[in-house]
């Protein structure tokens, strides 16, 4: 990925659009295909590595007029069908083009409650834009019209012009639902239900509400703002929110349904127990999870030391373990707290990473320095029992293995070893357990992930679970999607009793 400066792009798009505009004939698909795909403008990586403000920074209007022309409309629409919410993406992208923003924001909600959070972070290229189809005829994905970003624009306008209207709520019911964990899921069943006139309280273990969207994904790629925003607008809907609640120790789930009054709640804990190797050394001083590093830094502030006490600490070099968006979300973090090399392991080839394409371009471009087929089999410690470095292995690829991809096979002998004080382990997440734990009844797999059946409903009466909880580690579309379907089962139920 080559960087090119915010203000170039800009000034092509104008040009471009010009002679657009300038034609006297109607647009046809080769003259949208013709269309340069429109570039996100970004911070410049040299800057961005000190400080921790957006590196995407959105299209013009003419970008997105352009990159909305460049949709051929398709009567058939693929696109819809890679979108877990179904949203109506030629409609919307359609309003763009015809200059009425309002129109497409309107369209967008129909079926997403967080479009400015799903534009930036969705996977995009494996979701609506995989199918797209000016991606396949110019064979390229990258070529694919950018849905994603459009979508970004108009929600981010309809905010910047403070235009956002609060949901009108229906006349009250007298029934009382409880929310457990504000993440993608959870806020999205709050909104849902309240509009409905039904109460609606909302539990948070964290003194912040939002999930994984505010303590695990860094501000440089989606801004607390955003997200505050919509926890603002849920309550002035009248929900009510109780911060450093954790049920399961404060309250439990069966206090809640027969001591508490609650009609019927909604489990949307999310899946933050994180993962470990299980190798010598990852009880060292210098050794932290993805989870706890990525907290203490966005949800703590530990990058704002003027305004913060969270103690994070000053490392100078630094391995994350792992290949996905949360291990590139560790290492671009590590690289904003002042770390001088910060280095990536992954035990497979940039093919097989699950990380977003357009995370690992940024986090290359911000300096991370990229071990593929290595994988660490041991942290070293020095005399104090501080990581010092690591031991890796060397590897080659086999057969795929049961996920599809191919199986990484360690190279014999081949061990070599990487200077460093701190490592971050990010090779993914599991649900707490601690729901699990202190409800009977309450059936869940071999993975500790709550049973739930197509309306998100789970083996107890009254109780719907949805997101991760149920999941396993996924998305933030996902986690709202199962939010929305349990969100109406419960409206449904709730009008039965
Ligand atoms: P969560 O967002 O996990 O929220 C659960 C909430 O429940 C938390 O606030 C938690 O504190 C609270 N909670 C837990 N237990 C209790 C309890 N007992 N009592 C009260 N509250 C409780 N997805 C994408 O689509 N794109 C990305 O780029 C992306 N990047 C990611 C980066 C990181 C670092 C991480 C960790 C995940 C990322 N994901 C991404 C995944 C995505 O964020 C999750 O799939 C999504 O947030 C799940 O939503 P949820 O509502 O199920 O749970
Ligand atoms: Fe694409 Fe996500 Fe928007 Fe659906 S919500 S259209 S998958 S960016
Ligand atoms: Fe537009 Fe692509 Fe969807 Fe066709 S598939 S309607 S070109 S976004």
């Amino acid at each position: 990925m080559t960087y090119i400066p915010s203000e170039k792009l800009a000034e092509d798009a104008k040009k471009v659009l010009e002679e657009v505009n300038a034609k006297t004939e109607p647009l046809g698909p080769r003259d949208r295909m013709a269309i340069p795909a429109q570039e996100m403008p970004s911070q410049d990586p040299a800057v961005r590595r000190s400080n921790m403000e957006e590196v995407a920074l959105g299209y013009t209007p003419e970008q997105a007029k352009l990159e909305a022309e460049r949709c051929l409309q398709c009567k058939t629409a693929p696109c819809i069908a890679g979108c877990p919410v179904g949203i109506d993406i030629p409609g919307f992208i359609q309003a763009i083009a015809d200059g009425d923003n309002k129109k497409a924001v309107d369209i967008l909600k129909q079926d997403s409650l967080l479009p400015a959070v799903c534009g930036r972070v969705c996977p995009q290229e494996t979701q609506c834009q995989a199918p797209c189809t000016v991606g396949k005829v110019l064979k390229s994905v990258d070529k694919a019209v950018s849905i994603g970003r459009l979508e970004r624009y108009v929600a981010d306008w309809e905010r910047e012009n403070d235009l956002v209207e609060i949901p009108a709520v229906k006349p009250e019911t007298g029934k009382k639902v409880g929310i457990i964990g504000t993440g993608p899921a959870g806020l999205t069943v709050a909104a849902d239900i309240r509009r409905e006139g039904h109460s609606v309280v909302l539990f948070e273990a964290f003194h912040k509400p939002g999930g994984v969207m505010v303590y695990g994904i860094p501000e440089f790629r989606l801004p607390k703002a955003i997200v505050q925003k919509e926890i603002d607008a849920l309550t002035a809907m009248g929900c009510e929110l109780k911060p450093n609640f954790v049920i399961g120790r404060t309250r439990k789930v069966a206090d809640l349904l027969k001591e508490d009054s609650f009609d019927a709640l909604f489990i949307g804990t999310g899946a933050g127990l994180p993962r470990f190797m299980n190798i010598e050394g990852e009880n060292l001083v210098g050794v932290y999870s993805a989870n706890e590093y990525l907290t203490r830094s966005n949800l703590m502030r530990a990058y704002d030391k003027a305004r913060a006490d969270t103690p994070i600490f000053a490392s100078e070099k630094v391995a994350v373990f792992g290949g996905g968006n949360v291990a590139m979300d560790a290492a671009r973090t590590a690289v904003r707290l002042g770390a001088k090399e910060v280095h990536l392991i992954y035990r497979r080839t940039e093919v097989e990473m699950p990380a977003r394409v357009e995370e690992v371009g940024h986090a290359k471009e911000e300096g991370v320095i990229f071990h593929l087929l290595e994988n660490p089999k041991r942290i070293l410690s020095d005399e104090r029992g501080w990581v010092r470095g690591i031991e890796c292995l060397r590897y080659e690829l086999g057969e795929p293995d049961d996920s599809g991809r191919r199986r990484p096979v360690a190279i014999e002998g081949s061990e070599f070893e990487i200077d460093l004080d701190t490592v971050i382990v990010a090779i993914g997440n599991d649900s707490n357990p601690l729901i699990r734990q202190t409800t009977p009844g309450l059936e869940t797999n071999k993975w500790g992930n709550i049973v739930a059946d197509e309306n998100g409903k789970s083996s107890l009466d009254r109780i719907y679970a949805g997101g991760d909880i149920v999941l396993g580690a996924a998305t933030v579309i996902l986690a709202m999607g199962e939010g929305r379907k349990a969100a109406a089962a419960m409206n449904r139920m709730l009008s039965e009793i």
